[in-house]
């Protein structure tokens, strides 16, 4: 047992991407989301089971995170998903990945940067020799990166009048279509349109426009119209529902739809400790023992991504037994108190911290994002570096 690892259960990585492909059209393409360590079960892993589950696609965010996986034999094509420098284009094309482009500047620049370069050095995307691909971003109400779609004609010109270029394909993305609000879905109603409207204004001008793509999780299930020619799903593939696009609301609709949480944080009790009524726990002395107790001593903190603001509501589970956290979380280590000569308690025992079901694990990270104000996504990112992925 190590102190605390993330246990990945791929079993459940490939169950969600097979419901994925379930509610895809036939020929959608997908385009699977790794950025961010694939949001914290580990890129390299979760990007060769893509592949070996026929998925088309990666996406990443930074340049480096492309490097990570063409270093470790991945070949999937890849695209980039933020706006990359200028002085990260060799890096771009040393590691044959797409970038998204959404200005004149950056085009003109990347076309000449790429004279450089030989046609096998600079191609990015097997579909188109000897060019280098990139796929226009259109924003359409997200306010992040793109072009507005008004702008999207001129800049599909520069591409492919470019020397070097081709346009691949165009995508945008959307703001609220994770919510099941009226008014937000008429906001996604409106990108979709604005989308649409840059992708003809492309076509009509005799400009191909690529791979059309729009839908993170939430719009491939929620619109599955919209689903065009691939989808970029992120944390359906790792077993969280995007926010009010749940189980509930798919079945709601009919929609059948079972995603199984991929990762487990699992820890282990370092010392069972007496402490005497009285006695206080851990930072600020938050906790104190009201009788003569053990605290068990428990090898996760905040520097392994176990927030300090988690600390009231852990379910942790020790040989299937549900305990809560005595006092502040450390960076290292939190305690639980176990009670006295508590059979179920050893040292060495095994916590699981949160998880899918099989693990036994009793709370998940949907139910602490939820107590804490915050999303699955951004607790499953925040497992950090020094955390082994252990996959199962
Ligand atoms: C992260 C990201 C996704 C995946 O989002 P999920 O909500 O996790 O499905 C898709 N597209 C873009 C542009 C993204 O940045």
């Amino acid at each position: 047992m190590r102190r605390t690892q993330a246990e990945i259960y791929l079993e459940n990585f490939r169950n969600n991407i097979n419901q994925i492909k379930k509610q895809l059209k036939p020929g959608v393409k997908t385009c699977v989301a790794v950025k961010a360590n694939a949001y914290g079960h580990g890129a390299v892993r979760i990007s060769r089971e893509c592949k070996e589950l026929g998925v088309d696609f990666l996406a990443v965010a930074a340049v480096s995170e492309a490097e990570e996986l063409r270093n470790n034999g991945v070949d999937l094509p890849i695209l980039a998903l933020s706006i990359c420098s200028p002085a990260e284009i060799p890096e771009l094309v040393k590691n044959k990945t797409i970038p998204l482009v959404c200005d004149a500047e950056f085009i003109t620049l990347l076309d000449h940067i790429l004279d450089s370069y030989t046609p096998e050095e600079l191609e990015n995307y097997h579909e188109n020799k000897g060019r280098f691909t990139v796929h226009l971003a259109v924003d359409t109400g997200m306010g992040r990166i793109g072009c507005f779609p008004e702008n999207a004609l001129e800049l599909a010109k520069l591409i492919s009048g470019s020397k070097h270029l081709v346009l691949g394909g165009m995508c945008t993305h959307f703001a609220v279509s994770d919510s099941t609000q009226e008014f937000d879905r008429e906001y996604t109603d409106r990108q979709f349109e604005r989308f649409n409207f840059a992708v003809d204004s492309v076509k009509n001008a005799g400009i191909n426009p690529g791979i059309r793509h729009c839908c993170a999780s939430a719009a491939l299930v929620d619109h599955p119209q919209w689903q065009m020619d691939m989808v970029r799903p992120g944390i359906i593939a790792y077993g969280y529902y995007a926010d009010q696009i749940n189980r509930e609301y798919l079945a709601s609709k009919g929609i059948e739809f079972n995603l199984k949480p991929v990762m487990a944080l699992v820890s282990a009790v370092c010392a069972v400790r007496p402490f005497d009524k009285g006695m206080s726990v851990s930072y600020g002395h938050t906790w104190t023992a009201q009788k003569d107790t053990e605290i068990a001593v428990i090898t996760a903190g905040y520097g392994d991504g176990l927030l300090r603001r988690f600390a009231p509501f852990i379910k942790a589970s020790i040989n299937s037994k549900e305990y809560t956290i005595s006092g502040r979380i450390c960076m290292d280590q939190c305690m639980i108190e176990i009670g006295k000569n508590n059979p179920d308690v050893k040292r060495w025992d095994k916590v699981v911290l949160f998880g899918p079901e099989e693990s036994g694990a009793l709370c998940d990270a949907q139910y602490l994002a939820d107590k804490t104000g915050t999303i699955s996504y951004e607790i499953l990112t925040g497992i950090t570096s020094r955390v082994p992925r252990v996959y199962l």
